[in-house]
């Protein structure tokens, strides 16, 4: 039992101004990856910097790639064996078309209780929050067992590049739990989606429209890889069904291209065709198995593809010398992530919920990898991902956070971690 005097002392140093104000001023800072335009998250992850070193945090600032940085915020609370991280991106991604939007997406631009703007939502509020939070216990002076780490990371919305870094450096080595503060509307996520990226890649003839016999059309092939993608999906959904946190199992072509390289011309057969897959993907799905299936769609693809043109051209009396190849080559490989429910992470995020809402918060499923699968997968920490945030919002035009929702959180996220470490409640 933590003393109601323990915790009010710490929702105390929660100041709903100290975090809109952290918030907008994240914003403010356009971290788009884009090095045409030159910008990065290296503004962004500054102002983290100075904000926790003000707040007497030790503070790293560490290179992932040129302009790409990551900053470590450690704070050693007391003696204890565990660490809570929490993790927060600074990257956002592109605004797209400003004339698209209502207000200035870097303006931080607030109205009824709303904030506007790329990143409130996915995830500067949330980082805001996770800050916030931890200065709040600091500042508290309540006696906690364990350390706290702050992730704030570069490269979420591309390649994570900053999450592996983190683990490369052995930061995450004693790390017992991680809050992975992204936007999920105030449910606890104790699991995420999988996910199996490649490219197909069909390689036909080039020729004329007129003459489509001097070369070898990849559209065949093409309609064959979308359909044989339909029938995996049919069969996962048939065989592995509805997972009850994260729904059904997916493999989706995105990208189906052709030619895959320079314009399109009405009247040229094109040389090569590229589809681009993302499968998503359950807990009892075998990755493997996935990428064997795909495989055999290729060999399924070619052999039928071209007994297809060899009886076109039986018919016609001709022989065309040439054969269709199709390749597929592997872009990606996220394993699904799920934390026990009993798991005390989890017990601390519900009770902290439960504490700042007075009712206990439903569990749920990502469906996107974030972060947290890689210290999940690489390292087994046990994550829970939750924070502010419609979860239909990111990455839209007029993105927006609810700024109560958003105060609300960081009390969450510093009772979660008061919970976590407060000593006593667990050996
Ligand atoms: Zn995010």
């Amino acid at each position: 039992m933590i003393p109601e005097s323990v915790i009010q002392k710490v929702l105390n140093q929660i100041d709903p101004e100290g975090v809109i104000d952290l918030t907008a001023r994240l914003v403010r800072c356009n971290s788009v990856w884009d090095p045409q335009a030159a910008t990065s998250e290296a503004e962004a992850a500054g102002l983290a910097a100075q904000w926790a070193r003000n707040r007497g945090f030790d503070v790293a600032v560490e290179t992932v790639a040129p302009d790409r940085p990551n900053v470590i915020i450690r704070w050693i609370a007391g003696p204890g064996p565990r660490t809570l991280m929490f993790e927060g991106h600074t990257d956002v991604v592109t605004p797209g078309n400003l004339s698209r939007w209502r207000y200035d997406p870097f303006g931080a631009h607030i109205e009824n209780g709303r904030m506007f703007g790329r990143g409130t939502n996915d995830t500067k509020g949330n980082l805001a929050a996770m800050l916030v939070a931890m200065a709040a216990l600091k500042a508290s002076g309540v006696p906690l067992a364990g350390s706290i780490v702050g992730g704030v990371l570069c490269d979420e919305e591309g390649m994570m590049a900053g999450v592996q870094d983190f683990i490369a450096r052995g930061h995450a080595d004693s790390v017992t739990a991680a809050v992975v503060c992204e936007p999920q509307d105030g449910l606890v996520c104790i699991a995420q989606k999988g996910a199996v990226r490649a490219r197909f890649a069909v390689h036909g003839r080039m020729s004329h429209g007129a003459m489509p016999l001097s070369g070898l059309n990849p559209a065949p092939a093409v309609a064959r890889i979308i359909d044989g993608l339909a029938s995996l999906e049919a069969e996962a959904i048939e065989t592995i069904g509805k997972n009850p946190l994260l729904g059904w199992p997916s493999f989706t072509p995105t990208v189906v291209q052709a030619p895959s390289q320079g314009p399109p011309q009405l009247n040229v057969v094109p040389g090569e065709a590229e589809i681009l897959v993302d499968v998503r993907t359950l807990p009892d799905q075998n990755h493997d198995a996935i990428r064997k299936a795909l495989s055999a769609l290729v060999r399924q693809t070619v052999r039928d593809i071209n007994q297809r043109y060899q009886e076109t051209d039986r018919q016609m009396g001709i022989q065309r010398p040439w054969e269709l190849d199709v390749t597929v080559q592997f872009l990606s490989d996220r394993p699904c992530t799920h934390t026990d429910r009993g798991d005390p992470v989890v017990s601390s995020a519900v009770w902290a919920s439960r504490q700042v809402n007075g009712r206990d918060p439903e569990f749920a499923g990502v469906p996107g990898a974030t972060d947290g699968t890689f210290l999940w997968a690489l390292k087994d920490i046990p994550i829970v991902t939750m924070g502010a945030g419609d979860r239909q919002v990111p990455h839209q035009v007029d993105e927006w956070v609810d700024l109560d929702q958003l105060v609300d959180t960081a009390r969450i996220y510093a009772l979660t971690a008061l919970h976590y470490l407060y000593p006593g409640d667990h050996p």
